[in-house]
């Protein structure tokens, strides 16, 4: 049925384009030439859709032509599409289910609905998740009221996190013990700072440095920010440097004082880690940045429906290119 809302136009054009190499095509299109078609080789603008001698139809692989270079080029072209020979309605398809859930979509569930190997999945939801990477350096800072907290992601521990004070100076560490680490694959410490009511950006680091902890703050908040932690001396420098920090202190139980609170931050995580061990069961440390950009992406675009949020991953693809070579295995 057709619609003038543009919320549901949305929607609609993402079911036919995933169900039709030929819709799925012209979306691609839509959103990549919204403000004109151009040539991606030349920039050149005279550009033209090949089409059959025969028929008179578009040409069955949707090449143009620039009158320009007079070379000739795809919506793929110098995208991230652009290296596999995928059908774009699977990339559609994928995009829309990794967009649409809270928790993400995992390979193996895309492999088994568009009937491509797991590899080939993996392949094209890394993909995806590079195209929903968000540069901060090109937004502006946090700023209002931030939460800022950390936790420990992935792996599967015999033992869980344990957390000790130091009586004398009141410092609170967190460590995991030895057999731990023994008995279980890596846990990997993961920062997040949310915006109250806004945007979130998430940080895998190496350990739980305070100089690092501070240094994002420093970073990706503006000067004068209200700056929410927990007790967590990392931070307690932050009122010298600018901010107003206030705490609340976990280890006494204390969640809330006034507006004074981290439960943002931790809603986050929580969605985070029931996305992680959910749906992806298992993420590695050489994998998991990616998968910080999907929740961070996701977490973004919350306030926009499903079809505007597949939309503004699929805009993110573009001129993103591989960052690296070869096909990711694992996850
Ligand atoms: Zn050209």
């Amino acid at each position: 049925m057709a619609t003038k809302n543009p919320r549901s136009q949305a929607l609609r054009k993402l079911r036919e384009a995933s169900q039709d190499e030929t819709k799925a095509v012209e979306l691609f299109e839509w959103r990549r030439f919204r403000d004109g078609a151009y040539c991606p080789r030349c920039g050149d603008t005279d550009v033209y859709q090949m089409r059959d001698r025969d028929t008179g139809e578009r040409e069955r692989n949707f090449r143009w032509r620039c009158r320009g270079c007079k070379q000739r080029f795809t919506v793929r072209t110098g995208t991230i599409l652009e290296e596999t020979r995928l059908p774009l309605r699977i990339w559609v398809h994928a995009y829309w289910k990794a967009c649409a859930s809270k928790k993400g979509v995992s390979a193996l569930q895309i492999s088994r609905e568009c009937e491509i190997s797991y590899k080939t999945a993996l392949y094209l939801m890394h993909r995806i998740r590079l195209s929903m990477l968000e540069d901060p350096s090109g937004e502006p800072k946090l700023s209002g009221v931030v939460e800022v907290d950390e936790t420990f992601v992935g792996g599967k521990p015999r033992h869980s996190v344990r957390t000790v004070k130091n009586p004398k100076t009141g410092r609170v560490t967190q460590y995991l013990p030895a057999a731990a680490m023994k008995g279980g694959t890596e846990k990997i410490p993961v920062q997040a700072l949310v915006e109250r009511g806004g945007r979130v950006r998430a940080r895998q680091l190496e350990r739980l440095d305070a100089t690092k902890l501070r240094g994002a703050v420093h970073e990706l908040v503006e000067r004068g920010s209200r700056v929410h932690t927990d007790e967590n001396p990392s931070y307690k420098a932050l009122g010298r440097t600018g901010y107003k920090h206030d705490w609340v202190t976990h280890s006494k139980k204390e969640y809330a004082r006034g507006d004074v609170t981290t439960n943002t931050v931790e809603g986050f995580f929580a969605l985070l880690k029931r996305g992680v061990f959910g749906t992806f069961h298992s993420v590695s440390k050489q994998h998991l940045h990616r998968y910080l950009a999907e929740f961070e992406f996701r977490y973004n675009h919350r306030k926009v429906n499903d079809g505007e949020r597949t939309l503004a991953a699929i805009d993110g693809g573009e001129g993103k290119r591989l960052l690296y070579a070869r096909p990711a295995t694992t996850q």
